[in-house]
């Protein structure tokens, strides 16, 4: 059981199966060994949650659109 945890803002995703899981957004930054400024910051996400990819995937997770939203923006902004 790991512990996943939105990468905007810091909420933890509860554990066990709830309908809640399908608002939590997954996916990886392609180019993380880069620097935040750069303009080709590329970042690929699911189409849905799935728990077990998270376990393939050193990748970033968000609560809600919002908070990707949010990271983007940051990402971009840098
Ligand atoms: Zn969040």
């Amino acid at each position: 059981m790991i512990q996943i945890t939105c990468d905007s803002c810091g909420k933890q995703k509860p554990a066990g199966p709830s309908t809640s899981t399908d608002k939590w957004i997954m996916g990886w930054d392609l180019e993380g060994d880069t620097p935040r400024s750069s303009i080709n910051h590329t970042v690929r996400f699911l189409d849905r949650w799935d728990d077990r990819r998270i376990l393939e995937l050193v990748g970033i997770q968000f609560c809600s659109e919002r908070c990707r939203e949010k990271y983007l923006n940051r990402s971009r902004a840098a």
